[in-house]
Formats: C-alpha cells, sequence, structure tokens
C-alpha cells in the first residue's frame, strides 16, 4: 500500500473547491517560487536535527538519527519552522490512504469532497491514485490542487478517478516563469489546454505580485487562453501577500484594488465569466 508524507490535514476547508471540503496537504515540492508562503513544505527533513532543541514542549525528539515529532505534546509554536533552514519541516506524518479515508469518514456528513494539495501533489501520485479510487466509494468528488508540473495528462490512471483540478498559473511568460519557480511553464500549459478539454480544470490561479511580475501580461494571455477553451472556468487572481515568505527572496508590495480591479476587468473584457479576486 503506498503511503504519502503529509504535512497536514484541514478538516473543512471553503476556500479549495466547490462546497466544504477536506483538504490534504502534502509535502515537498519542485517549485521553489520566490513568494512561496509555505516554503516549510517544499523539501522532506533531512534529519540535521537543528530544529530539535528549539521545541520548547520537547515534541521534536531523536530516534537514532531520525527526528521524529509528537504531535500530543505540540503547541503549533513553529519555533521548528523558523530555525529550518532547509524548507522543510519536522511535523510531516507518513500515512497510508486507509489512515487518510478514516479522518474523512469522520467528517463525511459534512463535506462534498476532498482536495489534495501541497507542497506538489502530483509529485505522489501512485498515492492520489489510490487515495482518490478509495474516496470514490465514499460517494464524494477529489479534486487536486496543482502546480501542473508533471504530465498528469499522460496519467490515464490518476484521470480515471480525478474530478477535476486547480492550477496554478504562475507567469505566463517563459523566462518569467522560470526565474520565478525554477521551472520551464511548457507542462503546466499543455496541462491546462489537455485537461480542460476533458471537462477536468476548475480553476486557474494566479497570484498578483506588483514588484516582482509583469502581471497585466499574465493576466491578458491566461485570461485569453480561458476563453479560447471553456470560458466557464474560474479565473482566481490572488493578492500577494508578504504572510510566510522568505523575506531575503522578495521584498514587494502589496497590490491595490485598484491594480486588483483593473486586472479583473482586463479577464473579463477578454471573455472570462467567473473572475474571483482573492
Ligand atoms: S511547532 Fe510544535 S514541534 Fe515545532 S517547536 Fe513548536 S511545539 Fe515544537
Ligand atoms: S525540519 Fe529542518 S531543521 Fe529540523 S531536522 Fe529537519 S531539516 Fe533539520
Amino acid at each position: 500500500m503506498n503511503k504519502a508524507l503529509v504535512n497536514k490535514i484541514i478538516p473543512f476547508s471553503s476556500v479549495d473547491g466547490p462546497g466544504n471540503r477536506l483538504s490534504l496537504f502534502l509535502q515537498g515540492c519542485n517549485f521553489n517560487c520566490l513568494y512561496c508562503h509555505n516554503p516549510e513544505t517544499i523539501n522532506r527533513c533531512v534529519n540535521c536535527k537543528d530544529c530539535v532543541k528549539s521545541c520548547p514542549t520537547g515534541a521534536l525528539y531523536l530516534e537514532g538519527n531520525k527526528v521524529l515529532w509528537n504531535s500530543s505534546l505540540c503547541i503549533k509554536c513553529d519555533e521548528c519552522i523558523k530555525i529550518c533552514t532547509h524548507n522543510a519541516s519536522p511535523k510531516t506524518t507518513l500515512m497510508t490512504v486507509n489512515e487518510i479515508i478514516e479522518k474523512i469518514k469522520s467528517v463525511l456528513p459534512f463535506i462534498s469532497g476532498i482536495t489534495v494539495s501541497g507542497g506538489e501533489c502530483s509529485l505522489q501520485s501512485d498515492f492520489l491514485v489510490e487515495l482518490f479510487a478509495e474516496v470514490k466509494k465514499l460517494g464524494i468528488t477529489c479534486f487536486m490542487d496543482t502546480n501542473a508540473s508533471t504530465p498528469i495528462y499522460n496519467n490515464q490512471e490518476l484521470l480515471k478517478v480525478l474530478d477535476k483540478a486547480m492550477i496554478d498559473l504562475k507567469a505566463y511568460d517563459n523566462a518569467e516563469h522560470l526565474s520565478l519557480t525554477g521551472m520551464s511553464n511548457e507542462t503546466v500549459l499543455r496541462n491546462i489546454k489537455i485537461l480542460a478539454s476533458l471537462n477536468k480544470l476548475y480553476e486557474i490561479r494566479t497570484v498578483i505580485v506588483p514588484d516582482l511580475l509583469n502581471n497585466r501580461h499574465t493576466v491578458d494571455m491566461t485570461s485569453k487562453l480561458i476563453s479560447s477553451i471553456d470560458n466557464n472556468i474560474i479565473y482566481k487572481l490572488i493578492k500577494y501577500r508578504p504572510l510566510g515568505v522568505r523575506e531575503n527572496l522578495i521584498n514587494s508590495t502589496v497590490p491595490s484594488m485598484d491594480l486588483m480591479n483593473s486586472l479583473s476587468s482586463l479577464a473579463k473584457k477578454n471573455g472570462c465569466k467567473n473572475v474571483i479576486i482573492l
């Protein structure tokens, strides 16, 4: 049975797809976005032990050379995350599909589905296939919130059990995408086009970062792309907020509502019907 490294589970979320959903955050990402708001989800812990002494409650301890976490002693102060220089967290748990299904069953009457996010969830796609197959037996929907950097469109097993994807398109220009994330956006764009043609694309998201990105170009091109495929696909424009970011990598202001409204108007002018500012 597959296991996934889980960063956290939020039993009820109203911002990760339609309705009330359980959100599952997996550890590990292949992007290194300059504005990442959860950099502690990027890498897996390398057991350097630096954080163990910072824990005020003894929730972190050593077993041989491994750093382990006792969730019952954790007071969620995040001192360990502040200390870590590896963009990792000691507060992760290796979980089986059955263990996650039990968590889902405990809130099943109150949710319409689950959304798996990250980190980057498609990096653990074998686990997703097994999990989604079991979740569908419960009669609820399976979404993934993804950077779309892996060819989801080629993974027939995953496509069979995936209801919809929510995809980040962080920059339309490939050079800008490369300098922002460390990777090309070619696969991202291909995923968007193919998943939309299969009616498996729920929304596209772009973070608006005034002092770093050519936001107008990305919104212009992305909204034209959405309109050319299916203008009902949601286009979510997300305000950059400097919360949890690595301040040595980014220094940007928060976009004004004037800027957000003008980008929203541009997307609507290009034909998008469902533009949301967040
Ligand atoms: S968040 Fe939890 S594990 Fe981390 S330092 Fe605080 S108490 Fe310890
Ligand atoms: S979470 Fe970070 S600081 Fe703590 S042991 Fe792992 S890599 Fe080291």
